[in-house]
């Protein structure tokens, strides 16, 4: 372990929080095989210096396990001071609250919405640690609930793979096209974050994706998470939206292994970020205005800022807003918030965002 280039970093990035919170009292405390572990977990902080978070879990059991150190790095990202209690609370009646867009403006109708979860299966390892051999047992695994979940009404669908090979492989060309229509995961083989953090190892063995016939409901398999379970459509009812998610997801825990969970951090997932619900819900919307056409994002990302919005470009995390000003509008809250909140955050958020857009 090289600590004099943690201190360095911890200098010349301080917004790296693995850097900002490695101990090397707390490094040399552990036992051998726990130092190993501990460093691939930091791995990928250590090697890109200008990581956000600059650590992924390897195993669900590592925040447990690594408490210490993760509680501070997921209490500084979740906004959640040290004497307050972390606790996950769930919470998918939306039957008190209606959330339509449309109500905003009728324009909003044709916005695209996305709400997706991440999850993990408690028995494999998370994504950074799973041998070649673990992804295409746990695509095997994923493929045979999509046969059970294809049985329910409304979400009856294919599975397209990208393991070479795989009897449901699906060609290049296809894999691009459904990129490009934000339904397939982007090659994660040049992402220099996951590479180091292991997670896109053996790329594209045991990645693939799940699609209903009514391509609103999206599964995607072998991503930074096990699966990635999402609901996409237009129309503006957030709720619709959320609903649907809500009974894919029911169906799929009944018939999956048991989810990697505890009753702190909720759902447990590789990068602390997406802790808790799990839970990134979001609009693609053209804002020209705030944005100057897309050429600016830096008015969008205050005022968002103050709403407890997230700004990304249309072409997902860390992309640019294109030339129409199309952006990704997502609640930053996914810790010790219910899914209820994260919807209302979302739709109340954007009311106000709206009202600047067309002030302006
Ligand atoms: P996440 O980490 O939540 O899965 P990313 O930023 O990695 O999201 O984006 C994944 C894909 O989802 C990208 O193709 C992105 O453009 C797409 N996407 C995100 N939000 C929306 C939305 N509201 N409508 C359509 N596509 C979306
Ligand atoms: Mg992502």
């Amino acid at each position: 372990m090289d600590f004099s280039l943690l201190e360095e970093i911890k200098k010349t990035n301080p917004n790296n929080l693995m850097a900002k919170y490695f101990s090397k009292d707390y490094y040399l405390s552990l036992s051998f095989t726990d130092q190993k572990r501990f460093e691939k977990i930091i791995a990928s902080g250590v090697q890109n210096p200008n990581s956000q978070m600059g650590a992924y879990a390897m195993n669900a059991n590592d925040y447990k396990d690594f408490t210490p150190f993760f509680d501070q790095l997921i209490r500084n990202y979740h906004g959640i001071k040290e004497n307050i209690k972390i606790e996950q609370i769930h919470d998918w009646d939306f039957s008190d609250i209606s959330c339509d867009l449309a109500a905003i403006d009728e324009e909003l109708k044709t916005v695209s919405m996305r709400v997706r979860v991440a999850r993990n299966i408690s028995d494999f390892p998370l994504p950074g640690a799973m041998s070649k051999q673990q992804r295409l047992d746990f695509e095997t695994l994923a493929i045979k609930a999509f046969v059970k979940l294809g049985t329910y009404k409304g979400f009856s669908g294919k599975y397209l793979s990208i393991t070479p090979n795989s009897p449901f492989e699906i060609s290049a060309k296809e894999y691009l096209r459904r990129v490009e229509k934000h339904q397939m995961f982007k090659d994660m083989s040049n992402d220099a974050y996951l590479n180091s953090a292991g997670i896109s190892n053996d790329w594209s063995h045991g990645r693939g994706m799940y699609i209903t016939r009514s391509e609103d409901f999206i599964v995607w398999v072998g991503e930074e998470d096990h699966l990635r379970i999402m609901c996409m459509q237009k129309g503006g009812d957030l709720g619709a939206m959320f609903e649907k998610l809500h009974k894919g997801l029911e169906i799929l825990g009944n018939i999956l292994p048991e989810f990697a969970n505890s009753k702190t951090y909720g759902n447990l997932t590789s990068c602390p970020s997406n802790l808790g619900a799990g839970m990134r819900a979001s609009l693609h919307m053209f804002l020209p205005n705030i944005t100057n056409n897309g050429t600016n994002l830096t008015q969008l990302k205050d005022e968002a800022k103050k709403l407890g919005l997230a700004v990304r470009g249309a072409g997902g995390e860390h992309s640019d807003a294109g030339s129409d000003g199309l952006v990704d509008i997502s609640p930053n809250a996914r810790l010790g918030v219910s899914e209820k909140e994260i919807m209302l955050r979302l739709y109340n958020g954007v009311k106000d965002l709206w009202k600047i857009e067309k002030s302006l």
